[in-house]
């Protein structure tokens, strides 16, 4: 999580590894001051009436960090702890997570500072109409594309287009994804991000030698990407998931959870905790655990100098944004770790994002398997480019991220321009 001190915020990590590629890729120092700051952002203020009557105002932002490959993009959090750091460091992970993708987009990201699990479903509603006319002028489909992210889901998006296309006077499916099917969603956005990790952990497990039928697997997070994870895992490959965490603690079966049993008992107890034929066991511990696959699914800033040299998986699937620090990824790195870096291993909900945009566009919709296609063979390249590029360079699978990322970004700035 996002903290007081320069060590612990992200937006000073996304810097540093911005910095660390431009010293790679020899950029001038005009170039790096476009790079290491968003080009617009907006903050808001803006007033809800709660359930009692009383009015309450929320604080948001929405940042659009590089927008020189297209539109913005990027989801929109809705969390208590949310700082405009946090938000800054999101959009400019975007940022690099399309240009990696080849998407003809930029980053952006958005977030609202609330605790949506105190919210009643009407409050819920509110709230995000009343963030969507707040940010409505900066935002539209050729402009700035929002989606879900942390604590914000397929009925917020739909809340928010409804709301958006009420301004404008039109229907404007285009302005968000992540949309529910009944209103232009696309097939296959509900896990993509989930899905496009394990097509990366596909080529990985190939390029490091793990059978993954025999593999073990480790999940800290439970939520969208994390649950996800879990099931395909067990039906893509046969790995074994043998413990899960959420924010409230840690479960771990030696024989393999039974990955749809424990989504259960989430959904009906909001923990994972106390999952029928589990065992407790800390965050902190799991972590640890001798698996041969970690997947980081919660938020930034699990994976520190205090706990990486305690990682024993062999393999590290990021499908959160920022859970390692640079410090531990060097650590990670000397111990001979593969990590799947996050704006690559979870760029599949951005990409079916954009194959959302590209079907309202077209008002022409693909079926899953379409989809699923398509994603395999964009996450597919991606991976192998990074892969490539971090055994030219002789740099970590992150930094090579950086330099096939940031590069295309220069060259889009350069043809514009702008440096
Ligand atoms: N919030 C997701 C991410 O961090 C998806 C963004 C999008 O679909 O625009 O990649």
């Amino acid at each position: 999580m996002s903290g007081g001190n320069n060590h612990d915020n992200p937006f000073k990590i996304a810097q540093q590894q911005i910095q660390a590629c431009a010293d790679i890729l020899d950029l001038p120092q005009s170039t790096r001051q476009v790079l290491l700051h968003p080009m617009r952002e907006f903050h808001v203020n803006f007033p809800v009436r709660m359930d009692d009557g009383a009015i309450r105002v929320f604080e948001g932002f929405r940042v659009q960090y590089n927008d020189a490959k297209g539109p913005a993009k990027g989801g929109i959090r809705f969390h208590p702890e949310e700082t405009i750091d946090t938000v800054r460091a999101l959009a400019a992970w975007m940022t690099w997570k399309c240009s990696l993708l080849d998407l003809p987009l930029g980053g952006g990201k958005g977030g609202v500072i609330c605790n949506p699990k105190e919210f009643s479903p009407a409050e819920l509603e509110r709230v995000s109409r009343a963030y969507i006319r707040a940010i409505g002028p900066f935002i539209g489909p050729e402009k700035d594309i929002p989606a879900p992210d942390v604590y914000t889901n397929p009925q917020i998006m739909a809340w928010m287009v409804d709301e958006y296309s009420s301004i404008v006077g039109k229907n404007q499916f285009g302005v968000i994804t992540g949309k529910p099917l009944a209103l232009g969603g696309s097939p296959g956005r509900g896990d993509a991000t989930a899905r496009g990790g394990m097509y990366t952990l596909r080529e990985a497990a190939r390029k490091v030698g793990l059978d993954l039928s025999k593999a073990t697997m480790a999940i800290q997070g439970y939520g969208n990407a994390g649950s996800y994870a879990a099931s395909l895992a067990e039906s893509m490959f046969g790995i074994k998931v043998v413990a899960a965490c959420d924010s409230k603690g840690a479960v771990t079966c030696k024989d393999g959870l039974c990955v749809l049993k424990v989504a259960e008992h989430k959904a009906n107890t909001c923990s994972v905790l106390g999952c029928e034929g589990t065992v407790d066991l800390s965050n902190e511990e799991l972590l640890q655990m001798d698996v041969d696959i970690l997947v980081l699914a919660a938020l930034e800033g699990t994976l520190t100098q205090k706990n990486a040299h305690k990682v024993k998986a062999k393999l590290i699937v990021e499908l959160a944004n920022g859970p390692t620090t640079p410090e531990a990824d060097e650590i990670l790195y000397n111990k001979g770790i593969h990590v799947i870096p996050d704006f690559l291993c979870n760029a599949g909900g951005v990409t079916v994002s954009y194959f959302e945009m590209v079907q309202n566009a077209y008002m022409y919709y693909w079926d899953e398997k379409e989809i699923h296609e398509k994603l395999d063979k964009k996450m597919t390249r991606a991976y192998h480019e990074v892969f490539d590029t971090s055994k030219r360079h002789g740099i970590n699978m992150r930094k090579a991220a950086y330099v096939v990322a940031v590069q295309r970004v220069v060259d889009a700035m350069k043809v514009r321009g702008w440096v």
